[in-house]
C-alpha cells in the first residue's frame, strides 16, 4: 500500500518549494519573520495503534534518562497519555512513577524496554520495571534496539509471549533503527503488535515509509522516536557558526511526522514547560508549507553532521566501523545534549572497533550520498567518546 497520496502531493508540493527559490538553507531568519496568525486553542488529538486497544496521543512522552517531574506532570494535565521509557535509562521508571503515583492508572499508557536477550533475564528485567514503575502491568513491554531477526532469539520470544499472557504485559513490541530490515520478521512471528522506530524529516525516506504502509496494512502499530532529533536545532550554534534555531523546528517536524497516518505516536523528550506546550500544538495544527520551509533549511544546516540513518554505507569500513551506529550514538551528544547516552553506547562496542581511528585513514572509502562528512564526524566521535 502506497503513502497517503494527498500527503504525498503535499510533500512534493512542499519540496518545490526551496527550488522555485523561495528559501534557501541560508535564509532560516526569513521563514521565521512572519508572525503566527491567530489560531484555535491546541488540543490533543488521540490516534490509533494498529489493532490495539490503546488510544495514544498523537504526542507522547518520551521520559529518556532524565525526567523532568513538572514538564512530565503539565504534560498529563494536558491529556498527553503516551509515556516510554526503559530499563537502561537508570532511574528513569521510578522517578516517573513517583509523577503519575496517585493518577488514575488506565488513563496513562506506558512503555518501557529490556535490554536483554535471554529469556530469563527479559522476565526478570519485566518485574523490576513494574516494581520501580509502581505497577503490576505495562501497556506496552518492548525489547530494547534490535536491528536485526537474530537480535530477537527464541528465548526473547519466548519470554514475550509469557510476559503478555501473564498479564503484565499488555502489548508487545521493540524498538528499531532499520525498520525496513524487521518488517517482515515482526508481520512473520506474529509475536508482537507494534513498532518502535526512528522516524523524522531527515531520516524518513521512501524505505521507512514503504516500511510504515507494510506495518499499517498488516495492522502493527508504529511508535514514531527520534522525530524532533535533527531539526531541534540543539548545539547547532557549536557548528561553524551556523546560526541557532528558533525551538519552531521541532513543532514542524513533529506535524511532519503525524501526517503519516501509520504512525500511533511520537515520543519526543520534553526538558522545559515552553518545549511541551510548543510540541503540543502539533496534534492540533496543521503541516503547512512554511514548516516544510523550515524543515528544508534545517536539514540543509545539518546535512554534513547528521546521519540520516539510510545504512548505505553498512559494511563498508575495511576495518569494520559501524559508521551509522557510532554517528547515531554522536548525535546524542551533539543534537541531545547527552554526553552519558552516548559514552555508553560508544563503550558498548566490542573493543577493537572502538581502537579504530578514523584520524589513521589518508581518506575515508565512505562516499554518503546524504552529504554527511563521514571521516570528519567519525574522528570527532573517537575523540568525544572513546
Ligand atoms: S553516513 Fe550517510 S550513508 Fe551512512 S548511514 Fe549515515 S546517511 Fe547513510
Ligand atoms: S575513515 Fe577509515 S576507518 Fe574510518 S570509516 Fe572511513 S574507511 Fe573506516
Amino acid at each position: 500500500m502506497s503513502s497517503n497520496p494527498s500527503r504525498r502531493q503535499f510533500l512534493q508540493a512542499g519540496m518545490a518549494l526551496p527550488a522555485a527559490g523561495l528559501v534557501s538553507p541560508n535564509s532560516l531568519e526569513s521563514v521565521l519573520q512572519e508572525p503566527p496568525k491567530a489560531k484555535e486553542p491546541p488540543k490533543v488529538v488521540y490516534r490509533t495503534l494498529g489493532k490495539t486497544d490503546l488510544k495514544p496521543s498523537g504526542v507522547g512522552y518520551g521520559i529518556g534518562y532524565v525526567p523532568y517531574t513538572d514538564v512530565v506532570a503539565r504534560s498529563l494535565d494536558m491529556g498527553i497519555n503516551y509515556f516510554d521509557t526503559a530499563r537502561d535509562y537508570k532511574d528513569s521508571e521510578r522517578i516517573f512513577s513517583g509523577v503519575i503515583k496517585g493518577r488514575q492508572r488506565d488513563k496513562i499508557i506506558i512503555a518501557t524496554k529490556s535490554p536483554s536477550y535471554k529469556k530469563e533475564q527479559i522476565l526478570k528485567d519485566l518485574d523490576t520495571s513494574l516494581k520501580e514503575l509502581g505497577t503490576d502491568y505495562v501497556d506496552v513491554w518492548h525489547l530494547h534496539a534490535r536491528d536485526t531477526p537474530a537480535s530477537i532469539p527464541d528465548g526473547a520470544l519466548e519470554a514475550m509471549r509469557i510476559a503478555k499472557q501473564s498479564g503484565k504485559a499488555r502489548y508487545l513490541g521493540f524498538s528499531c533503527h532499520k525498520p525496513y530490515a524487521m518488517v517482515d520478521f515482526i508481520i512473520n512471528t506474529k509475536v508482537f503488535d507494534v513498532m518502535q522506530m526512528t522516524y523524522s524529516y531527515p531520516i524518513g525516506g521512501r524505505l521507512r515509509n514503504d516500511a510504515v504502509d507494510k506495518l499499517r496494512e498488516a495492522g502493527i502499530g508504529v511508535i514514531a522516536m527520534k522525530v524532533v532529533v535533527a531539526v531541534s536545532g540543539l548545539n547547532l550554534a557549536d557548528f561553524a557558526g551556523k546560526p541557532k534555531a528558533t525551538g519552531e523546528g521541532p513543532l514542524a517536524g513533529i506535524k511532519w511526522v503525524l501526517t503519516n497516518p501509520g504512525i500511533g505516536t511520537t515520543v519526543p523528550h520534553m526538558r522545559t514547560i515552553e518545549e511541551l506546550e510548543m510540541n503540543f500544538r502539533a496534534m492540533s495544527e496543521p503541516y503547512t508549507a512554511k514548516d516544510e520551509q523550515l524543515l528544508f533549511v534545517l536539514n540543509e544546516q545539518i546535512r554534513p553532521d547528521y546521519c540520516r540513518m539510510c545504512y548505505e554505507c553498512e559494511g563498508k569500513c575495511p576495518k569494520g566501523v559501524p559508521v551509522a551506529e557510532v554517528l547515531r550514538f554522536l548525535a546524542y551528544h551533539d543534537f541531545c545534549g547527552n554526553y552519558h547516552q552516548a559514552a555508553m553506547s560508544f563503550k558498548g562496542l566490542a573493543k577493537e572497533i572502538r581502537d579504530v581511528r578514523c584520524s589513521d585513514c589518508s581518506s575515508c572509502v565512505i562516499q554518503c550520498p546524504n552529504g554527511v562528512h563521514v571521516q570528519e564526524r567519525l574522528i570527532r566521535a573517537q575523540e568525544l567518546l572513546a
